[in-house]
């Protein structure tokens, strides 16, 4: 049995970020090569400090869905995955036993030779008459390969320089570039390098966002995807401007290249991770009797299990959307009924107005995308197996911009605790409180809450800045 786990980034504010894993995730599940394949995110749910604990199987395989080596890479995942380890990550990975799971973990897949090829597949898109070896209209091609940059991380440029030599080396095009948004050589000076009269452009950006839609092009002067440029120093020239590589679907391929190189797609695999089922087998025993889990309501129907909002109880089905995948679940429950985003799903917040009607195995996803990692932790707490972690070590523990919650008294934690945990169905363990009934005993919003979530600490961080901007206004 294998476990593949993909980690996005993700935002406490925006919903768009925690798409492209959830798509990549849903490519490679199709694939039928993992047993399961699960999302796990530094800004949302289930977050680093909890999705290992929500996979299935003893053998899992985590890949970072990001285009370059860096801070979170090297830093955050690792630290936050407990995998002992700090800095570059070697070609091969690090292997690591984590609470009786071999967990392997990888570089990003945007540093897999393979992004090459998806950097070529983007090219065709917008220059289609790109053959095998060259152009078949004979008119020369010339490569920029546009990149971030940032003075702040090397790596961030060496990426986009080694898939420059690598496409440089194929001979597809007759010149290949590697030109920066941020740092030199800057693709704003793009006409006094390249020659050929028709130029491609392929960001190497992770998504399609406010650079690939907006700075680019207008940096650029570019006017949709093929601009015409009669008077450069290099005569007549076309631009083709290609999407990003980060959303283009051969990335999946790299992913699973990457899984593979990790062993995690070949050798024997593991075992069904004991803990996990035993929680999970908890949760189906109370479902099938029928059962409230925080705002959920769980139905048993002639051999299938409907799932609502407690409080549309008895609201007939019609005047309800009715899903029937754990998708479709997923995609309902990431938003308020008035279209917020929620990094937190134990918020009360789950919006109204839907039904999802599932098989066993799909409500037990649709579970997870509700509550992510809330069946683990409560059947663990029930079994005096969940540890808190106190206020005090999840601080120490940041880093970045978030190290100055260190400097929060608790008294300003508190503060921002009531505010934002009030509105939590969890009971915050690591602040002392204590949780006697859970949803398995039959208590609805009994779930409890090991650790801050990243949202409370990015809250606090917030408040400390506020207060010393007040007391700098003061001065
Ligand atoms: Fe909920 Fe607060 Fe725990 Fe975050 S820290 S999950 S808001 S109880």
């Amino acid at each position: 049995m294998r476990s593949l786990v993909l980690i996005g980034h993700g935002s406490h504010l925006n919903g768009e970020s925690a798409v492209a894993a959830y798509r990549y995730a849903e490519l490679i599940r199709a694939r039928g090569l993992f047993d399961e394949v699960i999302e796990g995110y530094w800004k949302e749910e289930p977050s680093l400090r909890q999705v290992l604990k929500t996979t299935a199987s003893t053998d899992v395989t985590v890949i970072p869905m990001f285009i370059s080596e860096g801070y979170f890479t090297e830093t955050v995942i690792p630290r936050e995955l407990g995998l002992g380890h700090q800095g570059p990550v070697p070609p091969e990975g690090i292997a690591r036993v984590i609470g009786g799971r071999t967990v392997r973990y990888t570089l990003p897949y945007g540093v897999h030779p393979g992004m090459a090829d998806v950097i070529v597949a983007r090219a065709r898109e917008v220059v289609p008459e790109l053959g095998p070896d060259g152009p078949d209209d004979g008119i020369d091609t010339a490569l920029i390969v546009l990149g971030h940059g940032t003075t702040r991380n090397e790596n961030s440029s060496r990426v986009i320089y080694e898939n420059a030599a690598r496409l440089r080396e194929g001979g597809l095009f007759s010149e290949v570039h590697a030109l920066f948004l941020d740092e030199e050589s800057r693709v704003t000076g793009w006409a006094d390098l390249v020659r050929a009269p028709r130029v491609v452009i392929v960001p190497f950006f992770a998504s399609e966002g406010w650079h690939t839609l907006e700075t680019i092009p207008e940096e650029l002067g570019l006017s949709g995807v093929v601009t015409p440029f009669p008077d450069t120093p290099h005569g007549p020239q076309q631009v083709h401007y290609a999407r990003p590589v980060g959303t283009h679907a051969a990335v999946a391929e790299v992913i699973l290249h990457l899984a593979e190189e990790a062993r995690g797609a070949g050798g024997p695999g593991g075992d069904t991770e004991r803990g996990h089922e035993a929680a999970w087998q908890a949760f189906l025993t109370l479902a099938r009797r029928g059962a409230r889990v925080g705002e959920l309501l769980v139905t048993p129907e002639l051999g299938v299990f409907e799932i609502r909002n407690a409080l549309d109880e008895g609201r007939p089905g019609g005047d309800l959307m009715t899903l029937v995948t754990p998708e479709g679940v997923r995609d309902r429950v990431r938003f308020t009924d008035g279209g917020e985003h929620r990094p937190v799903h134990t918020l009360r917040s789950l919006p109204r107005g839907w039904r999802a009607v599932l098989n066993e195995a799909d409500l037990r996803r649709a579970v997870h995308y509700t509550y992510p990692a809330v069946v683990e932790e409560t059947y663990a707490h029930g079994c005096h197996a969940l540890r808190p972690t106190p206020w005090a070590t999840t601080a120490r523990r940041q880093t970045g911009i978030y190290a100055k919650v260190q400097r929060a008294v608790p008294e300003q934690v508190e503060r921002v605790a009531e505010r934002v945990c009030g509105g939590c169905l969890r009971t915050r363990l690591w602040a002392g409180d204590r949780l006697t009934h859970s949803f398995l005993d039959g208590v609805p919003g009994g779930m409890p809450c090991a650790e801050a979530c990243t949202f409370l600490v990015a809250e606090v961080r917030e408040e400390v800045a506020r207060k010393k901007a007040a007391a700098a206004s003061d001065d």
